[in-house]
């Protein structure tokens, strides 16, 4: 008996010694993969269009009178709260959420928008019902209903027009938003590097591959003033970031 709880004991510390190494790695990793991203800071980017800073990420703001609409929900409510209150957005009005996906640092925020309709892409389900895990067992999860947007589907907000193109690769349904025929918004599906469209971090992609894809085909979209990215800034020419993706 003394032999086997020896046993059980040494198998144990083992288990618990891969644990910690593992758990190390991962932060690790994460802090150096954090550190090349380069969100800019809550301001109005052009007329009607307005960032919010959320720690490493940004979330985006579409006002054109009366209507809003956000794209994307940031990583702390509070802090997106603050964002908002200080371009003197009431979260209140705020019409529509369009994720680009439903990892953790884009949806913190949506109780805030306590009276807009949510929209996710109809390949993003996945992601919240068990089918496909984000990592290892995990899953994302978001803490209010939804709508589902379909590629090439157009969801008009009083005068803001929002039309989706799937993108999948950082997830299997992450889905860019283009919205009145100019502005761009890509969440994760790629990085703005010295103006340049590259991959987002393969550390973060679930399918590189198919981001690389995504990417391409987006190369080929008319009309785009102005890409804005979840986590690498924005960019006004269009032609120069994606020159070397068609
Ligand atoms: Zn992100």
């Amino acid at each position: 008996v003394k032999k086997i709880l020896k046993r059980i004991v040494i198998g144990f510390l083992a288990l618990v010694v891969v644990f910690v190494l593992f758990a190390g790695w991962l932060a690790y990793r994460m802090n150096a993969e954090q550190k090349v991203l380069r969100p800019i800071p809550t301001a109005m980017v052009t007329a009607g269009v307005y960032a919010v800073q959320d720690g490493t990420v940004n979330l985006f703001l579409v006002n054109d009178g009366d209507d809003c609409v956000v794209i994307d929900a940031g990583n702390d409510i509070k802090s997106v709260e603050k964002g908002m209150r200080s371009l003197n957005f009431d979260p209140a009005k705020v019409k529509a959420v369009f994720l680009t996906h439903t990892d953790g640092d884009h949806v913190a925020a949506l109780r805030l928008f306590r009276n807009a309709k949510v929209y996710i892409s109809v390949l993003e389900e996945q992601m919240l019902n068990g089918k496909t895990h984000r990592f290892f067992i995990f899953n994302n999860k978001i803490d209010t209903p939804y709508e589902k947007i379909d590629d090439s589907q157009t969801v008009t907000i009083g005068k803001i027009a929002v039309k989706g193109i799937m993108t999948p690769g950082h997830t299997p349904g992450s889905i860019c938003y283009l919205v009145n025929g100019q502005y761009l918004f890509t969440g994760d599906t790629l990085s703005l590097r010295n103006n340049e469209v590259q991959r987002f971090n393969d550390f973060f992609n679930m399918d590189s591959k198919t981001e690389e894809k995504s990417i391409r085909n987006l190369a080929h979209v008319t009309g785009v003033r102005l890409i804005l990215t979840a986590h690498y800034g924005v960019s006004s020419d269009f032609e120069k970031a994606f020159h070397s993706w068609r």
